[in-house]
This record gives C-alpha cells, sequence and structure tokens, in this order.
C-alpha cells in the first residue's frame, strides 16, 4: 500500500501533512485526540474491515516512537502526559485493528451494532452441536481413539475456519450504503459462535 494520506489534515503547529491526527512527524507536536477519533483514523487509514497489515505495524511502529515518552522527556509536564495517554491509545488501537476478530467486533460497534452484552444470540443449532463435539472428544479420548480425537479436532477447526470466514465476509459488508440491521445481527451472532468454538478449540488443543 502506497503512504497515503488519508487523513486529509496539516499540522496547526508546522504546516506539514500529517498521516495521523495524534502526532506531527515533522515537528513531533502532540495533539490531544479526546475528541471522536476512531482507530483506525489514527493509523490514517479509510475505516473499513480489509487492511494492510504489514502497513499496520510499520505505522504503528513509528507513531510510538514519535510519540513515545522518552523522546518527549524534555517537554513540559502537560506534553508528557498526553504522551503516555496518546502511547496507551495506540496500543489499544493496535492491538483492536491487528486481529481480524476484534477489527470485526470494534467495526460493528462503529456502526451501531449491538454488543456481546445486549445481544446474546448465536447460530441455531450451535450450541448442540458444540456440545456434542465436545463429549464425543470427551468420550473418545476416555476410550483412547487417537483416530476419533483427532476427527473431531479437524471438525473443530473447519467450523473455526467457516465461521471466521464468516465473520470477515459480513464485516466487509458493513461498508456497503445498503448494510441493514439484519446483517448487523447476523454479525453479532457469529462474533458470539467464535467464542464458544474457541472455547472449544482451547479445550481440544486445536
Ligand atoms: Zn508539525
Amino acid at each position: 500500500m502506497e503512504t497515503q494520506n488519508l487523513y486529509p489534515h496539516r499540522c496547526s503547529k508546522c504546516n506539514a501533512q500529517m498521516f495521523s491526527p495524534v502526532v506531527c512527524q515533522s515537528c513531533q507536536t502532540l495533539f490531544d485526540i479526546e475528541r471522536d477519533v476512531d482507530y483506525f483514523t489514527m493509523f490514517g487509514f479509510e475505516r473499513k474491515f480489509d487492511i494492510d497489515s504489514e502497513e499496520l505495524e510499520k505505522r504503528f511502529i513509528e507513531l510510538s516512537r514519535l510519540v513515545h515518552p522518552d523522546f518527549h522527556s524534555n517537554d513540559v509536564d502537560n506534553v508528557m502526559m498526553l504522551s503516555m495517554q496518546i502511547t496507551s491509545e495506540l496500543n489499544q488501537a493496535y492491538e483492536t485493528l491487528s486481529d481480524p476478530i476484534k477489527r470485526a467486533e470494534y467495526l460493528l460497534a462503529l456502526s451501531g451494532g449491538p454488543d456481546a452484552e445486549k445481544d446474546k444470540s448465536t447460530p441455531e443449532e450451535l450450541l448442540p452441536y458444540i456440545l456434542h463435539l465436545r463429549e464425543s472428544f470427551e468420550f473418545a479420548q476416555a476410550q483412547d481413539d487417537k483416530a476419533k480425537t483427532d476427527e473431531i479436532r479437524q471438525s473443530i477447526k473447519v467450523l473455526k475456519e467457516q465461521t471466521e470466514q464468516r465473520i470477515f465476509q459480513l464485516a466487509r459488508e458493513l461498508n456497503s450504503p445498503s448494510n441493514d440491521n439484519s446483517l448487523r445481527s447476523e454479525l453479532r451472532k457469529q462474533l458470539n459462535a467464535i467464542r464458544y468454538i474457541n472455547n472449544l478449540a482451547r479445550f481440544v488443543n486445536v
């Protein structure tokens, strides 16, 4: 990805083009971003699911360096405070955007979709299927049936991959102007599903 300036603003101190609203890469001035800046904008990205992960990492490293408290140790106290505050926001933003599931969850929240506390629904038949897989696995393990435990692990792997692909597909569609409540509900459901599936995957060491 070319270094595009999706954050179309110039530094109010030195007038350089900025790629992130948190810091000017030319004069290193830090900016208080308590106003409504989403994680995508912090890194100069468009608000959409597909992002260039190498570019994300590159920008994270560069911004972290420019914002780092050591870099501002000779500045006045409130700048030091701001530096620590932005560093923590950057870390949180990077942690969210670098994980595609967390990124999908974040996009859903930005689009006004329900959070996991409000809407705990899961796809039909998922929970009975998970219970079935778990019980079959425990049974096969008790029998020392390695072929069977391998087979169940494989089924869980497939279920996990399919659910992830479904989440990514839905998260991509969140951009389209036609996105509606049923799409957000479906994404919520699949994001709830992946938690159960990941728990099961951990249980069987997939
Ligand atoms: Zn500047």
